[in-house]
């Protein structure tokens, strides 16, 4: 086969150079096309996809280390881009990924910098999307897409006063619908590009000419957030597989000189014009786009543009299509000029599947301590800059911003996904934890100036010193861990970074059970010790010797329980001192083991009662308060990871979900539990087998349920990887229907074995109904509705009728064959032996009356996504209320922001200008008092300041939203409009300064304060 092609090529080329007889010389190609009306134009996108890490660290990708795992080294794409671009000033080049640019630039002469910034005005390079890495749009939550963009953005508008017009998520595994409506319109966008959807979806798309789209994300904002939406026909490379030109790629090259043997030019624009009349074919309007790259290509870009000079000069004298340089703006533009009227799409593109048993719904659990510590680092990343804020930020430290890097880069596709390497997944940890302990000191010192009284204004050198403890949630925190000797106390500051008041149970591990709690008007306030369980203090001490390679010198006993009250944006103070307790406040909870001869159990001081049948199982739920009822079990269960063997090789991994067999966690009848009760809290521990620990929690004045659940090593000795999946039964009548949230933020209606743009062929009835959840997941049944939220991203489905699971944790033994070419076989090692990871986290739960859920799910949704953030301090003698301010609040001591509505951001620039976000939590129509208008009053937000200037911005807060609105192109949807009733509040006028939020609005402000 090979050797006739070989023969014609060499024919043709004989013939061309006696047919031309010509002499090589230097040939000037003209690039010179642009759009041609009335032609077909090919539109050349000169790209490079550079993963912010994936198979190497992002800094070995930078510099080109660590060839033998991937020959990649995306500083000679940058370096070797500029002299491509000068020699020919028709060629253009996207760039996308800020974190490597950055990497980049920061290292460039004054000459080089002058120079790209002379193409970039010029056009011919162009920032495309702009965020620091490519986010993911399943495992991320919004807060952490918005701040990655707008790092990323106003870099861009700083150095180079530009502004990305263009979404380009070209490679993630699914898009969600925040990304069309949020990260895309409201950012300002006029188009957002992709490529992986469902081959099935894809398949019909094709066959309709429905590949671009318009995308109506929002159910509130309706059409005043479309956004122009193309999908790829195949994937982000060039077309049909032929036009590869990277320097080792074996594409046929264009060969154009008649002295050289191989002569081709007939058949290169042959074949150039058939894949181009082939993507036409499935494409509304004249224009069509070739993606010329991939991953980390370019890394010499001449030989690239090389070949597309000839593309162009040779595909345009033959005159059938035209060929152009192009770049996502331009064929934007081109598309809108043509004044097609466009298919409309809305919610989103879950789950992902290439293949009929490849569904990438695993990732969504893939990792799942990792995607916790990411979490965990966006709450304290958002509380940390309000304390920046308040303490005033100081450039030269410490300061959030390497929290900020690192926050960024892991919100990648291959990074909080957990699709990357393990000695990848081991870089993002890392440069999360130096991002924290910047962070952390940052906290310390601003807590400090805040409590040490006189200091308002400007404080430097804060002496009172403050510990805290990231390693909290594996029983671990030095200073509460010590025996409070005579006169000597621990002081605990809570600071709130919600913008209303709060009341939470606080807990934290203690040695002895003489110990008494006072709030800072040195009353005794009521608190509770609770046993630790063995099965925390055992994860405490190797994951301790794991992480900080020392063995904790002594065992906390108890956890020590007490309310903590708290005003918004601001701290209290709580004394925690050994001494004798008064029985009437303070109780060490009692203990009741239950072997199932007792009969029925029933667990809540509170309205919330769980009831345990004589089997030890939950078997009911009930609320005194609103009468609500439930029959209700909780059980667990794994997946076994298909191995790969049979017809299809498909097997699980850190992508897809390929179950083989669903096994229930047989409990053998019965497990026996262990009750604490206390009046502030019930727990039921339960033993569910040797790696599966549940301590189920009721708070006495909380109405959900808290679920901890302490799970691994999942063993995989007899030959299995296992996923495992936590299940909610209930008799609920759900007929087929669950919400999971976009991304942490909308609702998105789902349907067992469902898609609402084609009919789908089921081939995993299981992993093809897995969705992301970031915030929660519910089902309803007409008369109540059924909650779960979670404290990381994870997957989450409804396969049943009125049930909901949860997958908690995975480890397999096989690659599933995208790329990453390791199992998903996460190991913790200590003493010279390493195990299975064991994680630690929690679900929360909530039975309500239909209608009254999204209250819950929303105000208690940020309660888990900021919980108090904990400072320790050391008092001796009596004296800490008496020489610090024991509480504080940023806001007017009587102000609280409205139930409705949430602080995004409250950040300090650069510049000494400070960042403001709010947002409206509610859907239109979600709630029925909630769902309305909200208003904000910024002089009582900021009462002890003066606001002198105030300019609202779009969401990346790279230009005012009035002129990003203003220029936003407006596309054309087929069929009739929809009625809307769009509520957005109005601009704010400087002299009240009222902030009014309509549903679901989040609106970006730049502040100036007067005094500085
Ligand atoms: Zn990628």
């Amino acid at each position: 086969m090979m050797g006739r092609l070989r023969l014609a090529h060499l024919l043709l080329a004989a013939a061309s150079m006696s047919l031309l007889g010509a002499e090589a010389a230097y040939i000037r190609y003209n690039t010179s096309a642009g759009v041609v009306k009335g032609k077909l134009n090919v539109h050349m996108v000169a790209h490079t996809h550079d993963d912010v890490g994936w198979l190497k660290t992002v800094d070995q990708y930078y510099v080109g280390s660590n060839n033998s795992i991937q020959d990649a080294c995306v500083q000679n794409v940058l370096d070797s881009m500029v002299p491509a671009l000068l020699k020919d000033k028709n060629r253009k080049f996207i760039y996308v990924e800020q974190a490597f640019f950055q990497r980049w630039w920061r290292e460039q002469s004054d000459i080089i910098k002058d120079t790209v910034k002379g193409l970039v005005s010029s056009g011919q390079l162009e920032f495309t999307n702009g965020g620091m890495c490519m986010h993911d749009e399943a495992a991320v939550h919004y807060i952490d897409m918005i701040d990655q963009t707008t790092l990323g953005h106003r870099f861009i508008k700083e150095e180079f006063a530009q502004i990305p017009r263009i979404g380009w998520q070209i490679d993630p595994f699914g898009h969600s619908a925040v990304q069309a409506y949020l990260l895309g319109a409201q950012v300002g966008f006029d188009a957002l590009y992709f490529s992986r959807i469902d081959y099935q979806d894809r398949g019909k798309r094709k066959g309709t000419k429905e590949l671009e789209v318009v995308w109506r994300g929002s159910k509130t904002f309706g059409s005043s957030a479309d956004i122009f939406s193309g999908i790829f026909p195949n994937n982000y490379e060039p077309p049909t597989g032929e036009f590869y030109f990277e320097v080792d790629a074996d594409s046929p090259i264009v060969q154009d000189d008649p002295l050289l043997f191989d002569y081709n030019v007939e058949d290169r624009v042959n074949a150039f014009v058939a894949a181009a009349l082939a993507q036409a074919n499935i494409t509304r309007t004249n224009h069509i786009m070739f993606t010329m790259g991939t991953d980390f290509k370019y890394q010499y870009a001449e030989s690239w543009f090389r070949q597309m000079d000839k593309l162009i000069h040779y595909v345009n004298k033959d005159g059938r299509v035209n060929a152009l340089y192009s770049t996502p703006s331009i064929y934007t533009d081109a598309k809108f000029a043509a004044s097609e009227t466009w298919p409309l799409k809305t919610n989103d593109f879950f789950p992902y599947a290439d293949k009929p048993n490849s569904y990438w719904t695993g990732y969504f659990t893939s990792r799942p301590a990792f995607k916790q510590y990411v979490r965990m680092m966006s709450g304290y990343y958002l509380a940390a800059r309000q304390l920046e804020v308040f303490k005033g930020r100081s450039n030269s430290g410490p300061t959030t911003d390497s929290l900020a890097d690192a926050l960024a880069l892991v919100q990648h596709h291959d990074a909080v996904t957990g699709t990357e390497q393990q000695h990848v997944a081991n870089d993002y940890a890392k440069r999360l934890s130096i991002g924290y302990k910047k962070a952390e000191e940052l906290v310390s010192t601003s807590l400090a100036c805040l409590s040490e009284s006189h200091s308002k204004s400007h404080c430097k050198s804060p002496t009172t010193n403050f510990g805290q403890c990231p390693l909290l949630n594996i029983t671990y925190c030095p200073p509460s861990e010590v025996n409070f000797s005579q006169g000597k106390s621990l002081v605990v500051v809570v600071y709130n970074s919600l913008g209303w008041k709060r009341e939470d149970v606080l807990r934290i591990p203690v040695m002895s059970d003489s110990i008494v709690v006072h709030d800072s008007e040195r009353k005794e306030i009521e608190s509770q010790l609770l046993p630790i369980a063995s099965a925390s203090l055992n994860i405490r001490d190797k994951h301790v010797k794991a992480y900080l390679g020392t063995s904790p010198s002594a065992q906390p006993k108890f956890w020590l329980a007490f309310s903590a009250s708290v005003p918004p944006l601001g701290f209290n103070t709580y004394i925690v001192s050994s001494g004798k307790r008064s029985a009437s406040v303070s109780s060490t909870s009692t203990i009741y083991s239950q072997g199932g001869k007792n009969g029925k159990l029933q667990v809540g001081q509170g309205r919330l009662k769980l009831h345990y049948d004589t089997a030890g199982a939950l078997s009911r739920y009930s609320d005194s308060k609103t009468q609500v009822q439930a029959s209700f079990q909780q059980k667990y269960k794994y997946y076994i990871g298909h191995d790969g063997s049979g017809s299809d090789y498909q097997t699980s991994g850190a992508y897809v979900f390929r179950p083989i067999g669903t096994v229930p966690i047989k409990t053998d009848g019965q497990v026996p539990l262990t009750i604490l009760r206390g009046p502030i809290l019930d727990e039921v521990h339960q033993q569910i087998n040797s790696w599966i620990y549940q301590i189920t929690r009721v708070y006495k004045a909380k109405d959900y349920v808290e679920t901890e659940f302490i799970i691994g090593p999942i063993p995989v000795d007899d030959g299995n990887g296992k996923e495992l999946s936590t299940e909610i039964v209930t008799n609920m009548a759900t007929n087929g229907i669950f919400y999971t949230d976009s991304s942490g933020r909308d609702f998105i209606k789902r349907v067992r074995d469902y898609r609402s743009d084609w009919k789908i062929e089921v081939h995993q009835p299981i992993a093809g109904n897995y969705y992301p959840v970031n915030l929660g997941i519910y089902v309803e049944d007409g008369s109540k509705e059924l909650s779960v939220l979670v404290d990381r991203s994870i997957g989450g489905s409804s396969i049943k009728d009125g049930q909901i699971e949860l997958m908690l944790h995975r480890r397999l033994l096989y690659d599933d064959g995208r790329g990453v070419a390791e199992a998903l076989n996460e190991t913790v090692c200590f003493d010279n032996q390493c195990e299975g990871l064991v994680i630690e986290g929690k679900y929360y739960l909530k039975i309500d009356p239909q209608g009254e859920g999204a209250r819950w799910r929303r105000t208690f949704g940020q309660e888990i996504y900021s919980p108090f953030l904990l400072a320790f301090s050391e008092q001796d003698g009596g004296n800490w209320v008496n020489s610090h301010v024991p509480s504080f609040s940023a806001m007017e001591p009587t102000y609280s922001l409205p139930d409705n509505v949430a602080l995004l951001t409250l950040q300090e620039l650069e510049d000494g200008s400070v960042l403001l976000r709010l947002a409206h939590l509610y859907e239109a129509g979600e709630h029925k008092d909630l769902s309305a208008l909200a208003s904000v009053d910024l002089k009582r937000v900021f009462h002890d300041k003066k606001i002198g200037k105030i300019t609202e911005t779009n969401l990346s807060a790279n230009q005012e939203r009035a002129a990003m609105e203003k220029k936003r192109l407006k596309w054309k949807v087929e069929g009739p409009p929809s009625e809307e009733n769009v509520v957005r509040g109005r601009s704010v006028d400087p002299s009240n300064l009222v902030v009014e939020l309509g549903p679901m609005e989040i609106r970006t402000f730049v502040i100036r304060f007067d005094h500085r």
